[in-house]
């Protein structure tokens, strides 16, 4: 098949440090400044389109959307369906509660109700828990929801990646970790399985070529140093 020379790439709404949109209202964070800079060192352009993490997923496996990058975790089961890129982060699930609250330990949750974002990994090791700790998940389609339901004291606790939450509160939401980081894995740029491999190939050698030119690190800098 041809290459292209203009790709869709779809992303989340809001997932800082990776993707959000800053006060002039364009997407920025590490994933689009990744997405941006590797399309240049290849030289080829990207549409992005912020339409949520599980719209995301389905645009990719339907074919609507050449691939993603959303902080996207490589999982086994994700590999049924996707061709992931090197990874370019890692990041575990935590608990976060409000900061008011007195849940600090899976063990509290019995009786209580649990938001998660659907199609997450985090909303995967939710319903893997559930019966166990006894609590009940309701679900979002972003994060910002999630988050706000609790902040609002309608759920009482959500999983989130740690590099998220930590971002999150360290830039104002009005909530606490309280559980240490689990299923640590990689975050990768994804394409359907066996399709858009020119674009994979793409992705990795520009990369890499990031990564060696201290590019990489920059962008990294730039969302997560001290003056992030
Ligand atoms: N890393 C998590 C996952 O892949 C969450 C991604 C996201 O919410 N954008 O499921």
């Amino acid at each position: 098949m041809l290459a292209k020379d203009t790709y869709n790439i779809a992303t989340d709404v809001t997932f800082p440090p990776f993707v959000y949109a800053n006060d002039k209202n364009e997407y920025v964070g590490i994933d689009i400044d990744l997405m941006n800079e590797i399309a240049k060192e290849e030289g080829f352009k990207v549409n992005i389109k912020p339409i949520g993490f599980n719209a995301a997923l389905q645009s990719v496996t339907s074919g609507q959307v050449d691939g993603m990058i959303a902080g996207m975790t490589i999982t086994d089961e994700r590999k049924q369906k996707f061709d992931f890129s090197s990874p370019y982060y890692s990041s575990g699930i935590v608990m976060a509660v409000s900061p008011k609250s007195n849940i600090d330990s899976l063990k509290d949750l019995r009786g209580k109700k649990v938001a998660v974002k659907t199609g997450t990994s985090g909303a995967d090791y939710a319903n893997s828990i559930k019966d166990k700790y006894g609590f009940k998940v309701v679900t979002f389609d972003d994060s910002d929801n999630m988050y706000n339901d609790v902040e609002n004291h309608n759920s009482d606790a959500c999983f989130e990646d740690d590099a998220v939450m930590n971002y999150g509160i360290k830039t104002g939401l009005d909530l606490k970790v309280v559980t240490k980081p689990v299923n640590n894995a990689n975050y990768g740029f994804a394409v359907k399985k066996g399709e858009n491999q020119e674009l994979l190939h793409k992705f990795n050698k520009g990369l890499a070529k990031l990564k060696a030119n201290g590019k990489y690190q920059q962008i990294i800098d730039k969302y997560t140093g001290a003056k992030a």
